[in-house]
């Protein structure tokens, strides 16, 4: 079966599902190759383990983040001996693959494509939190910009440790907080994450035993945090009603939460800035609201006006006004892969165009072969996402 997929690989490629490609890519250099080799075979279990993992991608997006994950490595005694060995690891193909995947980059597994009722393995549940430790507790946190955006939680119902339980069946649920040793910190991070932001979405699993399945039952709400015997903690949670569509966020707040950041990135020095920004995850969380948005990184867009200084960098006229709200050149941040079509959120993929320039580059004949050959699925066409953003007058947060 994996055999086939690679040797046809090239024959493929118009019609094979992304990710099988994608993942016999990585098989084909860097697992098989390792396996092959004169490696110890503790090093080829430890090879052998990241499979188990590979196999469960069922998102390019999802398998591009779990190797970026490798990055910081270098030191390390193993990818040292790997390289001993003339082989490659996931480090080295990183680039490669996101060349070589670049339109999928950013098609990651979303809230909204789980089912309510549905069974899931844990699996899905740790690729959704891109935690890769089957071993990790129950609770997780999503975080954009240092913030947390969403928590997930994988309760179970009898024989846990604490009786986690349904006060109203699917609709209600009493989920003790994480504790360490007895304690019920509100300071360790998903708690504080659900207790700063009664309004996070907690995304919700629930198995009835230890050995039962995960079923996804819906983006839950804080509504009370209950405190019994022995400062034990529990939060009561319930669903959020319309979630058929898992709306976690409308496309307002998303906005919303980009224009503060931008404000809060400025008020940054410049060079606190440029250090947040060289350690930035390069692709954004994306979530589903009526249509695709990003979190996009405030940062980047704070450092691209300042570095066009109120010039367009197009056709390097100045900005035709200043912003009514701050007094200052009004230019738009554009990028110029979009995100939608695997586009990375840096300073280096973005540009500031004044209003002329950018909706040339979105509906202006010299660009419009490039917008209008886009492969991309979802086929939202670029003059309804212009119209409607000129509408809501959200004139930086665009793609
Ligand atoms: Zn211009
Ligand atoms: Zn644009």
């Amino acid at each position: 079966m994996e055999t086939i997929v690679k040797s046809d690989a090239e024959n493929d490629e118009q019609r094979a599902d992304p990710i099988e490609l994608a993942r016999a890519f990585v098989k084909s250099t860097v697992q098989i190759p390792a396996l092959n080799s004169a490696l110890s075979q503790e090093i080829k279990n430890k090879i052998k383990h990241s499979d188990q993992w590979l196999d469960r991608f069922t998102r390019v997006g999802d398998l591009l983040y779990y190797l970026q994950r490798f990055n910081a490595a270098k030191n390390d005694p193993i990818y040292q001996e790997i390289k001993k060995h003339g082989l490659e690891t996931f480090e080295d193909i990183v680039g490669k693959f996101e060349e070589r995947f670049q339109p999928w980059a950013n098609d990651c597994l979303k809230i909204s494509d789980f089912v309510i009722g549905q069974q899931y393995p844990v699996h899905d549940i740790l690729i959704l939190a891109r935690n890769y430790d089957t071993r990790a507790g129950g609770m997780f946190v999503l975080e954009a910009n240092d913030e947390p955006v969403a928590v997930i939680i994988k309760a179970t119902l009898s024989e846990g440790r604490y009786p986690n339980e349904w006060i109203q069946s699917g609709e209600i649920l009493k989920y003790y907080l994480k504790s360490i040793s007895g304690k019920f910190g509100l300071h360790f991070k998903p708690n504080k994450a659900i207790k700063d932001n009664p309004d996070i979405p907690v995304v919700t699993f629930t198995r009835d035993s230890e050995t039962a399945p995960f079923i996804f039952r819906g983006v839950f709400n804080y509504v009370d945090l209950v405190e019994e015997d022995e400062g034990r903690k529990a939060f009561k949670l319930r669903r959020v009603s319309e979630v058929s569509n898992a709306t976690v966020m409308s496309f307002e707040q998303v906005q919303e939460k980009l224009e503060k950041g931008v404000r809060k990135s400025k008020e940054r020095t410049r060079s606190e800035r440029l250090k947040r920004l060289a350690t930035a995850p390069k692709r954004p969380i994306s979530y589903s609201v009526k249509t695709t948005a990003f979190l996009r990184n405030p940062d980047v867009i704070a450092e691209v006006l300042y570095r066009a200084q109120g010039i367009c960098e197009s056709c390097v006229k100045p900005a035709p006004f200043l912003r009514s709200s701050n007094e200052e050149p009004y230019l738009e941040v554009h990028h110029r892969l979009p995100l939608s079509q695997g586009g990375e959120d840096t300073i280096e993929n973005a540009i500031a165009l004044c209003p002329n320039c950018h909706r040339e580059r979105h509906f202006g004949s010299l660009y419009a072969m490039k917008a209008t050959t886009s492969t991309h699925g979802g086929k939202v066409s670029l003059n309804q996402v212009g119209m409607s953003l000129m509408h809501t007058k959200i004139a930086i947060a665009e793609d």
